[in-house]
């Protein structure tokens, strides 16, 4: 079933029986950080600013899904580690949908 809506002609319409058809072929980026491993030598922070930040002298935040076009610096940021405690992985955003409803049931 297509819905247009109503307000704005010439606006988008969903389809309600695949409202996510549009986000298919797209892929997430996730990043795990091993922070035992971690020893604060901060290149990923040098290399991917906008995922990577040191807090303090040896603490590290980082963004767990960076944007698509972060992706090259995030692997590069992954390759520079001293200690490889940075995982990348790219997930299918069909695989992500699926995990939610799956995590997300009906409520009761
Ligand atoms: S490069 Fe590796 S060891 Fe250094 S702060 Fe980043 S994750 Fe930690």
């Amino acid at each position: 079933m297509q819905v247009s809506a109503l307000t704005e002609p010439g606006a988008a319409s969903v389809d309600l029986a695949e409202p996510w058809s549009g986000l298919k072929g797209m892929v997430l980026v996730r990043v795990v950080v091993d922070l035992a491993r971690c020893q604060g030598y901060a290149q990923c922070a040098f290399m991917a600013p906008d995922t990577f930040r040191m807090r303090g002298d040896e603490a590290l935040a980082y963004h767990p899904n960076p944007e698509e076009s972060q992706r090259e610096q995030v692997l590069r940021a992954a390759a520079a580690c001293p200690v490889q405690a940075i995982l990348v992985e790219d997930t299918p955003i069909e695989a992500t949908l699926s995990e939610a409803t799956l995590e997300d049931p009906e409520p009761t």
